[in-house]
């Protein structure tokens, strides 16, 4: 042990007490007291600085069949988390690096050192590596070069557009040499953001009316690239839009995230077929090998601020779940953070 600092008796940690149907309820959650953990060989105690809330955690919630295991009832949840490391009993981490892991959603964790990254305060905030510079930033970055297969020259329409993903997403685009990048957002604030800071060419806000009718008025000559963050009449109205060679990227669908029943899907796959068009899901996770190019090629523009993020910081480890609940809600521009 390189290290012992002062520590508190307890860590707090917030457990899933049963699974939410419908909108998750403060009932479905305890935030619980737990023993102050202890690393074992190999391990780094670590204060978690930073926590992330994520859309996908709502699936963790849910025992539906999915791609990773639900979270356990009863049990301290999951997520990312920046933080300092107190004590470490592991060759080459000490007491005081900062590390990202993925053991958030608790004040303090015990991490084995193979899944304990370390990260730079020096290069860039902390916050970053949870959002700009982190997973949300490499899920824009491969959803739209890699999936979306996105060219110079593109109209590119990002639903969830003033988010961590989809302002990533907006933005990328121009950099590369979009034709036109089109956004939608739930709030007047955050299409004023999309135009007038990120460089959006057109915005709208999807509850002002039809979705398919404000897209088609943004978009006047089609879209070449929608990347889907939201689902729903946003993806119906987007393959309403489609051009031929159209690209969809499924990213995630927020809007049915809550669903007790499955929805009906979009009623004119036809224009697929019609203009030789290609709709294909992807997970950040099946994109690593990209993360070396996406942090030479986004390190730099966000450094310069050609690329611009915010962050939505909610303060207190008592105020995680709420802050979770606020990115169903549309609370957060930009990355959603909970800062301890
Ligand atoms: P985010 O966009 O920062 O936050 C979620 C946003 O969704 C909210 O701010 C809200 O903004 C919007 N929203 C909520 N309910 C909505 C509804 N009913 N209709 C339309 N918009 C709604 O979250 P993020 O982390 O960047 O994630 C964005 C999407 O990417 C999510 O679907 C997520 O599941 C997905 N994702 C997928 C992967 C992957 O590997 N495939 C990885 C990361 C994220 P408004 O105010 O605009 O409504």
């Amino acid at each position: 042990m390189t290290n012992t600092p002062a520590l508190p008796d307890v860590n707090r940690e917030w457990h899933l007490l049963s699974r939410p149907v419908g909108w998750p309820k403060p009932e479905d959650f305890a935030l619980v007291e737990a023993p102050m953990p202890t690393p074992g060989e190999g391990q780094v105690l670590v204060r978690n600085l930073y926590v992330s809330v994520d859309p996908y955690m709502r699936g963790r919630m849910s025992d539906a069949k999915s791609y990773v295991a639900p979270f356990e009832l009863g049990k301290v949840m999951q997520g990312g988390a920046v933080g300092e490391v107190v004590a470490s009993n592991a060759e080459g981490i000490s007491a005081g690096d900062h590390v990202l892991h993925f053991f958030g959603w608790r004040e303090y964790a015990a991490v084995d050192a193979e899944n304990a990254v370390k990260v730079d305060p020096q290069a860039a905030p902390l916050s970053t590596y949870l959002g700009v510079l982190g997973m949300p930033g490499l899920t824009a970055y491969a959803g739209l070069l890699r999936t979306a297969a996105f060219k110079e020259g593109d109209v590119v329409f990002v639903s969830g557009a003033a988010g961590a993903v989809g302002s990533q997403v907006g933005q990328t685009a121009k950099l590369k040499g979009a034709s036109r990048v089109i956004g939608s957002a739930g709030s007047d604030a955050k299409v004023k953001l999309l135009v007038e800071e990120y460089g959006f060419d057109a915005a709208f806000n999807y509850k002002d009316g039809p979705v398919s009718e404000q897209l088609r008025a943004a978009a006047p000559d089609g879209i070449d690239v929608y990347f889907d963050n939201v689902g729903g009449d946003h993806l119906e109205a987007a393959i309403g839009s489609l051009n031929q060679g159209g690209r969809i990227a499924i990213c995630g669908m927020i809007s049915r995230y809550n669903d007790t029943e499955p929805a009906p899907g979009p009623r004119n796959l036809v224009r697929l077929l019609q203009t030789r068009s290609r709709m294909e899901g992807f997970l950040v996770s099946d994109h690593e090998d990209l993360q070396p190019q996406f942090v030479r090629e986004v390190g730099p523009w966000v450094a310069s601020g050609a690329l611009k993020y915010r962050e939505t910081v909610v303060e207190g480890i008592e105020n995680n779940l709420e802050a979770f609940l606020g990115i169903l809600r549309g609370d957060n521009t930009g990355k959603m953070i909970v800062k301890l």
